[in-house]
């Protein structure tokens, strides 16, 4: 199949429309990162978008809306907090989880009696959305276990020749997927943390749980059960051994000298601008390939998986990452970050 790239405009949003309508898939940006879009009632294309991501049936899929289209037909209830939440953060990187409508095909949810919903903001999503009145599911646009894309050309490096249509609307804003909130009890859940904060949920409704899964320093070591069930995947690996440490950086240069002593490969460095200063002040005249993040917590998250993917290219073997302290923006970083690694070098304190 012939993959095209069309930027967003009338033409392409049109053939967008018409390839959803047959069952077919699209790829279009959204604020959080690049999705794959199926219209969430044909089961055709349902079964498209995990066969193009090879994404394991049992991850349900988050449904998108637009403003204005009637969510009756999607969730049988909305509490007042889940209502308090659309109304305050939505469009935006916010999903709800909310009992479904029998509508709702049991393969979009992956079996489960409920169901995600996000309004996105990015004003192609909205356009392609609104414009068509169809609820789309749109999981991250690539392949499973790669890092999420945060740009068409990352869709293309992973669907070229799988999906026919990639709207390209520049480089993703946020760049971490939403925030998951389970509005199914009395106390909201974090499920995924994201650009939506604890903090910033809190203020709008009072008590809000986190998953004990998504708090569990390391993810994927750990015994607990995520409630999403895609958390529970090994996620966003580059190909070089990750290793994700909150060590200081004479500690870090002497890792990479003795590794440099040990055998020939390519080593590199993940992180912000400053942590990379530092590590290389300390390994004086070695040079390694240094993939920066920036400096800001919400630049460090928009490069984060773009980064990832950097490291790949360079054909780095082993890749010494920064630990970001794990609060506000910093969560959601880590709790990336954390899954994509292969070691943690990581005190206790940061790991809380
Ligand atoms: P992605 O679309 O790739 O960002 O992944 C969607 C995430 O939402 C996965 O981690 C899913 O497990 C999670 N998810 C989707 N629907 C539900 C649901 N009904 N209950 C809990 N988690 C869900
Ligand atoms: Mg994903």
């Amino acid at each position: 199949m012939k993959t095209e790239l069309l930027p967003v405009d009338d033409f392409s949003l049109k053939k967008a429309e018409e390839l959803l309508r047959s069952g077919q898939v699209v790829a279009f940006p959204t604020e959080t990162v690049y999705g794959l879009g199926a219209w969430a009632f044909s089961a055709e294309g349902i079964d498209r978008v995990y066969e193009a991501k090879g994404r394991p049936s049992d991850n349900p899929l988050i449904v998108h809306v637009a403003p204005g289209m009637d969510l009756s037909k999607i969730v049988t209830e909305i509490p007042e907090k889940a209502r308090i939440l659309m109304e305050r953060y939505w469009p935006g990187p916010l999903t709800i989880i909310l009992p479904k409508t029998e509508d709702v095909p049991l393969r979009v949810t992956g079996g489960l009696s409920t169901v995600a919903v996000r309004m996105p903001s990015h004003p192609a999503a909205m356009k392609l959305i609104g414009s068509t009145g169809l609820p789309i599911v749109a999981p991250s646009a690539n392949t499973s276990g790669r890092p999420s894309p945060t740009s068409a050309q990352h869709v293309l490096e992973d669907l070229r020749g799988k999906i026919p249509l990639i709207l390209d609307g520049g480089k993703c804003q946020v760049g971490l997927e939403s925030t998951i909130v389970d509005l199914t009890e009395e106390v909201p859940m974090i499920l995924r943390p994201g650009a939506i904060t604890l903090a910033m949920l809190e203020e709008a409704v009072g008590e809000v749980d986190v998953d004990p899964a998504v708090r569990a320093a390391v993810g994927i070591q750990s015994d607990l059960v995520p409630k999403a069930p895609g958390m529970k995947y090994r996620h966003y690996a580059p190909k070089g051994y990750l290793i994700l440490t909150d060590e200081g950086p004479d500690q870090i240069a002497d890792w990479i000298r003795q590794d440099l002593a040990g055998k020939e490969q390519k080593i590199g460095l993940i992180g912000s601008d400053e942590w990379i200063r530092k590590v290389e002040n300390s390994l004086g005249p070695v040079r390694i390939t240094a993939v920066s993040l920036g400096s800001a917590m919400d630049e460090i998250a928009r490069k984060l998986f773009d980064g990832l993917r950097k490291t790949d290219e360079e054909g780095l073997e082993k890749i010494y990452g920064e630990a970001f302290q794990r609060k506000d923006l910093g969560e959601a970083i880590m709790n990336r970050f954390l899954k994509a690694a292969s070691e943690r070098r990581i005190s206790e304190q940061t790991k809380q």
